[in-house]
Order: C-alpha cells, then sequence, then structure tokens
C-alpha cells in the first residue's frame, strides 16, 4: 500500500487564504484590522527566521504586524513591561514572545503576564485551563494545524483510536485534549511507556511529536492509519556534499508510508499549518475582543 500524501503547504496556503477573506470582510464591514506583536529577545539564527516569515505572512494576510527586537540581555523587567504596553494597545490583538527566551528569564513568568485573550500562542495558563475543561480558548497553534488536517481527512473523529506520541506542553498534551474534544478515544504515549510500538498499533491516528529522527517505523503502524508528523529534526546529509544537512520528522517516511493509509511529508507537512494557525488565532482573538462572530473553519 502507498500512502496518500497529505500536503500540509497546500493546505496552509488554503488556510491562509481563507484567513485573508475574513479579515478583508472584516475591514470592510466593520473597520477593524486584525494586528499582532511579535516579541523576539536575542538573536537565535532559527528565532529569526520564524519571526521574519511570521511577519511576512501576518502583512500578506491583510493583518498589522508589529515587530519588536530586544537585545539578548534585556532585563526580564523590561520584557514585562513591553507585554503590559501590548495588553493596553487596542491595535495588537495577538501577542506572542518567541521562544526560547534568554536563559536569564522565566518564560512561564512571561507567558503569563500576556493578556489571555491575546495569548495566539495558547501556552498561558488560563488558555491551558480553558482547552482542558472545554470551554472557549486560544490553541496552541501546531496541534491546531493537526487538527484542521486531521478534519479535512476524516470529518468526523468521533470514536476513533488516538495515539500521541510525546507529552511537551506545546505540542503533545494540547493535542490530545483536542483529539479528546473531538471524541477521540486518546493514548499518550511518552519515553517511559512500555511497548510502545504496540501501543501505536493500536491508532487509527498517529501522532508524533518526539524530537527523535525517525523513531517511528513501518512496523509500528497499523495499516491504513493515519499518521501526523510533527518531528522537524535536522540530520547529517553528506551525500548533499560536506556539512549539508536535511529535515526529516520523527517518522521513517519511507517504510510508514508503504502501510499508511495518509502521512504527513516533512518538510511541507505539519511545519507549514503552524505559522497558518497564528494567523488564525489572531482573527479568532480579534473578532472575540470586538464581540463579532468567530471566524468560519480557522477554530478548534
Ligand atoms: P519535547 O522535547 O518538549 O517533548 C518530546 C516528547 O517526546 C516528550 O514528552 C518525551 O517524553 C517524548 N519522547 C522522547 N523520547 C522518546 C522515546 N524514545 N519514546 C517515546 N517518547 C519519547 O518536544 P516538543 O513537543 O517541543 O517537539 C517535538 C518535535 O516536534 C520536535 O522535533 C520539534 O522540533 C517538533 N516541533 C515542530 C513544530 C512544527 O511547527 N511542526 C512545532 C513544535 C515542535 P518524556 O516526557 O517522557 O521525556
Amino acid at each position: 500500500m502507498s500512502a496518500k500524501i497529505i500536503d500540509g503547504k497546500a493546505f496552509s496556503a488554503e488556510v491562509r487564504a481563507r484567513v485573508g477573506e475574513q479579515v478583508a470582510r472584516l475591514k470592510a464591514a466593520h473597520g477593524i484590522t486584525p494586528g499582532l506583536a511579535v516579541v523576539l529577545v536575542g538573536e537565535d539564527p532559527a528565532s529569526q527566521v520564524y519571526v521574519r516569515n511570521k511577519g511576512k505572512q501576518t502583512v500578506e494576510a491583510g493583518m498589522e504586524s508589529f515587530e519588536h527586537k530586544l537585545d539578548a540581555d534585556t532585563s526580564e523587567a523590561a520584557l514585562l513591561d513591553l507585554v503590559a504596553r501590548l495588553n493596553a494597545d487596542p491595535a495588537v490583538h495577538g501577542i506572542l514572545v518567541q521562544l526560547p527566551l534568554p536563559g536569564h528569564m522565566n518564560a512561564d513568568a512571561v507567558i503569563n503576564a500576556i493578556d489571555p485573550a491575546k495569548d495566539v500562542d495558547g501556552f498561558h495558563i488560563s488558555n491551558v485551563g480553558l482547552l482542558a475543561t472545554g470551554q472557549k480558548a486560544m490553541v496552541p497553534c501546531t496541534p491546531l494545524g493537526c487538527l484542521m488536517m486531521l478534519r479535512d481527512q476524516h470529518g468526523d473523529l468521533s470514536g476513533m483510536n488516538a495515539v500521541v506520541v510525546g507529552r511537551s506542553n506545546i505540542v503533545g498534551k494540547p493535542m490530545a485534549q483536542l483529539l479528546l474534544r473531538d471524541s477521540c478515544t486518546v493514548t499518550i504515549a511518552h519515553s517511559r511507556t512500555r511497548e510502545i510500538e504496540t501501543v501505536c498499533r493500536q491508532a487509527d491516528i498517529l501522532v508524533a511529536a518526539v524530537g527523535r529522527p525517525e523513531m517511528v517505523t513501518g512496523d509500528w503502524i497499523r495499516p491504513g492509519a493515519t499518521v501526523i508528523d510533527v518531528g522537524i529534526n535536522r540530520v547529517p546529509a553528506p551525500e548533499k556534499g560536506e556539512g549539508k544537512h536535511r529535515l526529516v520528522g520523527d517518522v521513517h517516511f519511507e517504510s510508514a508510508s508503504q502501510v499508511a493509509g495518509a502521512i504527513t511529508p516533512v518538510p511541507g507537512g505539519v511545519g507549514p499549518m503552524t505559522i497558518a494557525c497564528l494567523l488564525a488565532n489572531t482573527l479568532t482573538a480579534c473578532c472575540r475582543a470586538n464581540g463579532l462572530p468567530e471566524p468560519e473553519g480557522l477554530t478548534a
């Protein structure tokens, strides 16, 4: 069997187009432009690339982008001061503080200082609690992107067996909450799980968010299952030249795609969905702030 490839690049372009259309309608009908503020502390090269891409795609969707770049030695108090100003600014509907933060800062304290209604990353403790109790929350972008792809693939997820490998606060746990909310039977596997291959083979939906290159191989997968590979790992690629790298997921694509019914590739799967969902969350936050209906097809 050869799996259907779930094209995250194409699907994320569709989601961004949907965001763009609804932003245009919001502007025309209400004169409101959603605004996203992104705060970058320090010069981490990967974070700089992410922030640049976020800014570019925010503007392309017709929204306002506010970038705040702070030196690596900025004090936590100064960062908290900026967060307070963004919380109070009516032109800012979404606030994202790019992680990781420099070691002298307490990331939890900074994230929990963001107004939960503007917390478009969905990491604030209030949003975590709202999601866990089935209330209206801001949902973390990567799991939201995975959920959108799964709903697009299957429609109703109710009753499906879902296994999430990984229990991080950023991906694994919120992914499991979202699948539970869509009435899947959910198992969370992690580094202490016994006979993890057997657990994974029960899955109709298998989400890998581990950070271990190509750990999940074809023999872990139930024939016909849908496999969502969240992992992004840089591995040496001597075939491309000395010192070169390539990106692989947490799933061994070659063997897994022989068994799965559908699978996301890396790159070009979950990755592009994350920024698309950040834009969707910013639009959602803006609609909620203005007492308008939720955007269509862009929320959990
Ligand atoms: P974390 O390192 O925070 O969490 C990894 C999880 O995997 C932990 O729960 C850990 O278990 C579990 N784990 C580690 N080793 C094993 C093992 N051998 N068997 C079973 N479980 C194991 O990672 P993140 O959740 O932040 O990220 C996961 C991956 O997703 C990474 O590759 C990351 O780059 C990628 N990512 C991609 C994004 C995207 O936009 N596509 C966004 C965010 C992340 P334990 O808790 O027991 O230690």
